[in-house]
């Protein structure tokens, strides 16, 4: 506060250049440094890759004392400091991984004031030998990173980070800076209560990636899919795969590398030296392929993934944002592409359902995937949904997604949903897909008939349509929540269906799910 502004920014500027080789500061990233050097409070929601960590460590090396940083990623905390200190900043990090010994050096080094930037884990920073300690030490700011953590309505709650809440109560002279790169409105709403940031001026990005081009097709044979993707668009690039089990990793990676793609598999099922050598191999050679869990990313800053491809669904539009959000962090342009169908659907939806989660989260948890599907099912531009979602606003179709460059015909199938959710009803609200489809197809199966369903009115009434139409259909009645699934994928009709059997509101939904019969047959040979 004694520094004019004007000296605030050259001094930011001398530090950055002496320290880190830059020439300029991004856009925000000089405003946020003035802000917090001055000692006020700040919010930072900046997407990955956007450069955030700048915001805090710049300062830390302004004002006296140290920038303590509290950060959940506790293995990659050792990297962070090392590459620092590359730099010749004076950093060390405290968590579990520090034997005592360590613990004591870095504390002493706090103490006297010889330390610019200590990185904690939440856990630690709570103990009270640790908020004791910093009470004696010269502090120059906290940074709580991954701030969106604090949040039960973001999709990486830790309760450590909801009792973070002690920071403006013990140190409430010591400027405060939450970054994240994830927040929806109910999200940066916790955030500022938790952190007691209502004052705090508030520094949001666009989340808009225009390089990245998103794209969502139904899952017909993924692994082909996949291939033939990388094949058509990406051949010799880095990308990243993200499946949903450590089995499909295993086995998507090694069906790859037979294709003759680069690929290493990562999970938390294999050895840290296992996972060590994906991520070097990722992180140095050029065109590799990592197929992994979402275990895999956080953290990462390889600049030239050019595609991240999804063959299983994310949880939550927050995780899409993120995982899609590796591509392309150079610019240039990348591909964010997924597969999912009406199994994906239904499993993440009854895993929803039967976790042991307090009914709460469970229904936080169910807004989300909603909100995804939504997306997926989506046929207007992807990217405004997606930035709507962050809360911005966008008044263009962006002309970089699959529906802008390939729009798709919407047609009334309020017809065929009254059919599909009659078949649903008329059977007893209680078979799946499969059935329903024999069921509306008119098919005479061992089934169909043991169970008396041929002799339903129902039987046969959809005909005009093929397997593949029907399926569609029925997965996008799942996804936009007209039907919903039970035990052993038992599909149901929910409340939401009955204005739509009634014919009070109508249907509109993408052509490609409900071709007529000789289309889909063309479009398969
Ligand atoms: P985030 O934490 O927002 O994901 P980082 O802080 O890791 O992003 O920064 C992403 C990359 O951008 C890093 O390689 C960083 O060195 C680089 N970067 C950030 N700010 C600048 C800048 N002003 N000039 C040049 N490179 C920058
Ligand atoms: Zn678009």
């Amino acid at each position: 506060p004694t520094q004019p502004p004007a000296d605030t920014d050259a001094r930011a500027l001398e530090v950055l250049s002496r320290v880190w080789g830059y020439g300029a500061f991004r856009d925000v990233q000089a405003d946020i440094v003035r802000t917090v050097v001055d000692g006020d409070n700040a919010l930072v929601l900046m997407p990955t890759g956007g450069g955030k960590s700048l915001c805090y460590q710049v300062p830390s090396l302004l004002r006296p004392g140290t920038g303590i940083v509290v950060s959940p990623l506790i293995a990659l905390m050792k990297d962070q400091v090392d590459a620092l200190r590359q730099f010749g900043v004076r950093a060390a990090f405290l968590n579990s991984s520090l034997p005592a010994e360590g613990v004591r050096e870095v504390e002493a080094a706090l103490l006297a004031g010889e330390l610019d930037l200590l990185y904690v884990a939440p856990e630690r920073l709570l103990l009270g030998r640790t908020l004791d300690l910093l009470e004696r030490a010269p502090v120059a700011l906290f940074a709580i990173d991954e701030a969106h953590c604090v949040s039960q309505w973001g999709h990486d709650f830790r309760p450590e980070y909801g009792q973070l809440g002690v920071l403006p109560g013990r140190f409430p002279d010591i400027p405060r800076v939450a970054l994240t790169a994830t927040a929806d409105d109910r999200t940066r709403a916790d955030i500022l209560r938790v952190l007691d940031l209502g004052g705090a001026a508030q520094f949001i990005s666009s989340f808009d990636r225009p390089n990245i081009q998103y794209r969502v097709a139904n899952k017909e044979g993924p692994k082909t899919q996949l291939l033939d993707f990388i094949h058509a668009e990406h051949r010799g690039d880095a990308g990243i795969v993200y499946c949903l089990s450590r089995k499909s990793v295993d086995q998507t990676a090694q069906w790859l590398v037979t294709q003759g793609i680069d690929a290493v598999p990562y999970h938390a099922g294999l050895s840290p030296r296992e996972r060590n050598h994906a991520q070097e191999r990722f992180l140095n050679d050029e065109g590799v392929v990592v197929v992994a869990t979402v275990a895999f990313g956080m953290g990462i800053d390889k600049p030239n993934v050019r595609f991240v491809a999804h063959l299983d669904l994310p949880k939550s539009m927050e995780g899409y944002y993120q995982e899609t959000g590796r591509a392309g962090r150079d610019g240039l342009p990348s591909t964010a592409w997924m597969v999912y169908g009406l199994a994906d659907v239904v499993n993440v939806k009854r895993m929803l359902s039967q976790s042991d989660a307090p009914d709460d989260v469970k229904r936080v948890e169910a807004a989300k995937l909603d909100a995804l599907l939504t997306y997926c099912e989506a046929a207007t531009c992807r990217r405004q949904l997606l930035l709507a979602y962050f809360g911005e606003q966008r008044d263009e179709p962006c002309g970089n997604c699959d529906i802008c460059l390939n729009p798709p015909r919407v047609r009334d199938a309020t017809r065929e949903a009254q059919m599909a959710l009659s078949a649903a009803i008329r059977t007893g609200n209680r078979f799946g897909a499969a059935h329903l489809t024999d069921v509306l197809l008119g098919q005479p199966t061992e089934k169909v008939v043991g169970m008396g369903h041929h002799l339903l009115p129902t039987f046969g009434v959809g005909k005009g349509h093929d397997e593949g139409a029907w399926r569609g259909l029925i997965r996008q009645l799942v996804s936009l929540g007209h039907l919903e699934a039970g035990e052993h994928h038992g599909l149901s009709a929910t409340g939401k269906s009955r204005a739509l059997l009634r014919g009070e509101t109508t249907l509109m939904l993408r052509e490609d799910s409900l071709l007529p019969r000789e289309r889909v047959r063309k479009r398969d040979r």
